[in-house]
């Protein structure tokens, strides 16, 4: 019998559920907002349920789940208890063991994963650096995220924090960030980013889509607004390119929808910046799987842990 897990993907916003093939094929997925200043047991109760609907009959007949998979919006180190910190989009749920929840409510083995380094894990595993044993996934969206493989293995840390690339300073006297930092390129190249740098150049929109649709009509505004965004991120790869000599570069995330009105600046920018052989060998390339790299990545590292 083939091995299914359930794999699940806790965001600021929506959890995602999904059971998953040992070939990383998503055999259904159900998708669902999560209430703000949701309750532990709350939270506990909607998993319950979503779990349900992905062990419909097709799923359950021939297969049942071997183990639980979950990313957190959390630092999650090699020795994770479970114990989730730090989760400034969902604060309700500081304190909240996770692990020891899911172990309750599924009787499986349960593994967490931080969410972006679940979504390098995704990538590396069947998606745009499949087989690439030295490659570095960085999520663009509302904040930036890093999943890094260094020789075929994910980077956690000692803490966990392993992979923050977001917070990585690119102007040392720039915006104030929610890390207690400033300057961070989570501040220069997110969406959130981009709606505020189009914004102080008097543009007036809503999202980050409107900002390239303005691109796209030929806005000469929008076009700085992207090329200071992919300068930014460059900067921030530049240095991940000399620290780390990868081979590939996955960029991932809703903001790689503007694509070709960024990635050109962010690939000059790590030639400017990074050792010539560094920046030859480093391939920018868009991520392939999507809103579903975390959940599969989820599902990878608890297939791993089988063996
Ligand atoms: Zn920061």
């Amino acid at each position: 019998m083939k091995k299914v897990v359930l794999a699940a993907d806790l965001g600021g916003t929506n959890l995602r559920i999904a059971a998953v093939d040992e070939t990383g094929q998503l055999l259904r997925l159900v998708k669902k907002p999560i209430p703000s200043e949701v309750s532990p047991r709350n939270l506990m109760e909607q998993i319950g349920e979503m779990a349900e609907e992905c062990c419909l009959p097709e799923v359950a007949a021939k297969r049942s789940f071997s183990a639980v998979a979950f990313t957190a919006p959390a630092p999650v180190a090699k020795d994770f208890d479970g114990v989730l910190t730090k989760l400034p989009n969902i604060p309700s749920l500081v304190g909240m063991n996770l692990k020891a929840e899911l172990e309750k409510l599924f009787d499986l083995p349960v593994t967490i994963e931080n969410d972006a380094t679940a979504a390098g894990i995704g990538e590396n595993w069947i998606g745009a650096s499949k087989g690439i044993e030295n490659a570095i996934c960085v999520t663009l969206g509302t904040g930036i995220g890093g999943g890094i493989i260094v020789n075929g293995e994910p980077i956690r840390g000692k803490d966990g924090i392993g992979g923050e690339v977001g917070h990585i300073c690119v102007e040392p006297e720039g915006f104030s960030c929610g890390c207690g930092s400033h300057g961070c390129v989570e501040q220069y190249a997110s969406a959130t980013a981009l709606v505020r740098s189009a914004r102080d150049r008097g543009m007036r929109i809503e999202t980050a889509k409107d900002v390239y649709d303005a691109f796209k009509a030929g806005n000469g505004m929008a076009d700085a607004v992207f090329r200071s965004m992919g300068r930014h991120l460059g900067i921030m790869l530049a240095g991940l390119v000399n620290a780390l000599n990868p081979e590939m570069l996955v960029i991932c995330g809703g903001v790689t929808q503007g694509w070709d009105a960024f990635a050109s600046h962010t690939e000059a920018e790590i030639r400017n910046r990074a050792y010539a052989v560094g920046a030859e060998r480093a391939k920018l390339v868009r991520g392939l799987l999507g809103d579903n790299a975390g959940i599969i990545g989820a599902a990878r590292s608890a297939f791993l842990s089988m063996k």
